[in-house]
């Protein structure tokens, strides 16, 4: 599919952006932000309180989005359902031109889901990601829409080979590269505030760790979560833990409220200060999807602490490394803490693999179109 150049802020058909946690208000935000007023928000409700949502649509300068009720809280099939009836009622009420979804959370496959019931042309935002671990929801969320999409934006060659070879037709498919290299560059605070920030914490520049964790694979058990927190408090470095909700629940049922006394535990921070922190970090460690991006934009090494990535390509291009919690976490961390000078000097003339910036105008464009071509047919 080519890119042609277009006026921005085209007359543009509606076109639904579907959301519910906070990686999709950070990564569709650019795409958000290029549609202008042809953007209408549908948000799940999946992660909706202050620190996971509030604080993000401010932050991200996003309209306040229609927000769906009964869904967060609930098992993978109640949020869906629950999103779903109401989605289909939305696209009924008011047809959109095209539905974009992004990534593989629950609120991905509904939105794709609901698009795909009423035979609305649907958008997917991170198309072609892999992990092949069919233990995770997200593997299963992220194939099905895949192969209901009408317009897949692939961020990396890797992503369309991983399509290619699920005979996804070509023609469906875009090589756009990853919208989280403008939203990196955008949201980054600058120098002077960085600082600021450092001091608030009390951490040198490139003398702390800030570790993330809250996949079901690392806080699901109190083997796995006490092997990464006792990985973490052995670092000999001050580890700065931003920790996920879901993760302090974790902590407090089962009892190991003792391991975070070596770490500075502080509730999530927002968009800026968690960019302007892990800007300045020694290393990160952490199991989120958007921090293996976000690393190669920062150019900081990152400790993956999964069993597998369906993002391999900072792995390839030396930002970071899969690491089992606890023993191997804390050998690795100690031998990349060791060669931080030279790491990061590597890093720093490292091109990120996620493209050049311009992910979400592509993307806007393309969707534009599809959404126009749509509204031609149906005319
Ligand atoms: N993040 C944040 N504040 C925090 C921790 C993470 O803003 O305290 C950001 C992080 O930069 C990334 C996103 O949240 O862009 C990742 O969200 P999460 O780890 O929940 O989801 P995943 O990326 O694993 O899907």
């Amino acid at each position: 599919m080519s890119v042609h150049t277009l006026p921005r802020r085209i007359a543009s058909p509606q076109i639904a952006v579907v959301l519910g946690t906070r990686p999709e208000l950070v990564k569709l935000a650019p795409l958000i932000h290029e549609l202008g007023p042809a953007a209408r928000l549908l948000h799940t409700g999946q992660h909706w309180d202050e620190a996971m949502s509030g604080r993000f649509l401010r932050e991200l300068d996003l309209p306040e989005p229609e927000l769906l009720t009964g869904v967060g809280g609930r098992p993978r099939a109640g949020q869906i359902a629950a999103s779903l009836d109401q989605l289909d009622a939305a696209f009924t009420a008011e047809r959109p031109g095209a539905v974009v979804v992004q990534g593989d959370t629950n609120a991905t496959l509904a939105g794709a889901l609901a698009a795909n019931a009423r035979g609305i042309p649907l958008v997917h935002v991170e198309a072609g990601l892999r992990s092949h671990d069919r233990a995770m929801p997200e593997e299963h969320n992220r194939v099905m829409v895949d192969h209901i999409a009408d317009l897949l934006c692939a961020a990396t060659e890797d992503n369309l080979a991983n399509l290619s070879a699920e005979a996804v037709p070509a023609e469906r498919v875009a090589l756009t590269g990853n919208t989280v290299v403008e939203v990196v560059r955008a949201g980054l605070p600058r120098a002077a505030e960085r600082v600021a920030l450092l001091d608030r914490y009390g951490l040198r520049p490139d003398g702390y760790v800030l570790a993330t964790v809250h996949r079901p694979e690392n806080t699901d058990t109190a083997e796995a979560l006490g092997a990464v927190l006792a990985g973490l408090g052995g670092l000999g470095h001050p580890v700065l833990f931003p920790m996920h909700p879901r993760t302090r629940a974790a902590v407090e049922r089962f009892g190991l409220t003792h391991l975070l006394a070596g770490l500075q535990v502080i509730e999530p921070v927002g968009y800026a200060e968690f960019l302007g922190l892990a800007r300045h970090a020694a290393l990160l460690v952490s199991d989120s999807g958007g921090v293996q991006e976000e690393c190669t934009v920062l150019g900081r090494p990152l400790l993956v602490v999964r069993r597998s990535t369906e993002r391999p390509e900072a792995v390839a291009a030396g930002f970071a490394a899969l690491v089992e919690p606890g023993e191997q976490l804390a050998t690795m961390a100690a031998a990349w803490l060791a060669d931080t000078r030279s790491r990061l000097a590597r890093l720093a003339a490292t091109p990120s693999p996620y493209g050049d910036g311009s992910a979400s105008a592509r993307i806007a464009q393309l969707t534009v179109e599809l959404a126009s071509a749509e509204l031609h047919r149906a005319a």
